[in-house]
């Protein structure tokens, strides 16, 4: 695929845009222009199996819309001891109307009992990217990030389940302690659009 000149972000989550944004500034040349996805789209209702299919309802409805090549993420958290769960349904984990501290709040009492260096908190981040242009030409790429459930919060930063994730990567500080740059260059989703820079033949 030739790299489009205009990209429209699908992600109607604000910090994920801009986690998205900031990452691709720096990957992709900057003759691309990046573009936050227009208020007046619909929400998709991301109801796909998988990761790579919720991506792809939102690349397709964002171009079917606006006409431009859109770019759209789908992401969650797998937790082994939780047989995988919240999985695709990380965002709205413990409701309809659940927000981060509720969703987190959910996760911390379903693995409360268990030690923190039990293998059942062992987890992974996953993210799956879709660049989709009008025509229907697409690349897809993805990032995961091993890590394990800390027995509580820990930091501000970030969103989600980041004051709980704690990269196998890393430092042992949760990716809520660990200021953007930091997350970027080990988190999954740092990983999928570095993937899809490479496969669009971009800089990185
Ligand atoms: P979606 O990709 O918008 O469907 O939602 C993914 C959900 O997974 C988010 O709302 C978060 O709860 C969680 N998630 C995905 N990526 C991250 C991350 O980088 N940090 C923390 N939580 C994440």
């Amino acid at each position: 695929m030739d790299l489009p000149e205009r990209i429209v972000l699908a992600s109607a989550n604000p910090a994920k845009a801009r986690e998205l944004a900031a990452v691709l500034d720096s990957a992709l040349p900057s003759r691309v222009i990046l573009e936050p996805r227009p208020e007046w789209v619909p929400e998709v209702d991301e109801d796909a199996e998988d990761f790579e299919g919720n991506a792809r309802l939102k690349a397709v409805a964002l171009c079917e819309a606006t006409g431009l090549a859109s770019l759209s993420d789908d992401s969650g958290l797998e937790v082994d001891g939780l047989g995988g769960r919240p999985g695709v349904h990380s965002a709205r984990y413990a409701g309809p109307d659940a927000g981060d501290a509720e969703n987190v709040r959910k996760l911390l009492r379903e693995l409360s009992g268990v030690p923190a260096d039990d293998v059942r908190r062992a987890a992974r981040f996953r993210c799956v990217v879709v660049l989709r242009t009008p025509g229907g030409a697409e690349v897809v790429a993805s990032g995961s990030v091993e890590g394990h459930i800390a027995t509580a919060t820990r930091g501000q930063g970030g969103f989600g389940y980041d004051p709980v994730f704690v990269p196998t990567d890393g430092d042992g500080r949760t990716f809520g302690e660990m200021d953007a740059g930091e997350k970027h260059s080990i988190s999954h989703r740092g990983r999928a659009l570095a993937e899809l820079a490479a496969l669009l033949g971009a800089p990185t």
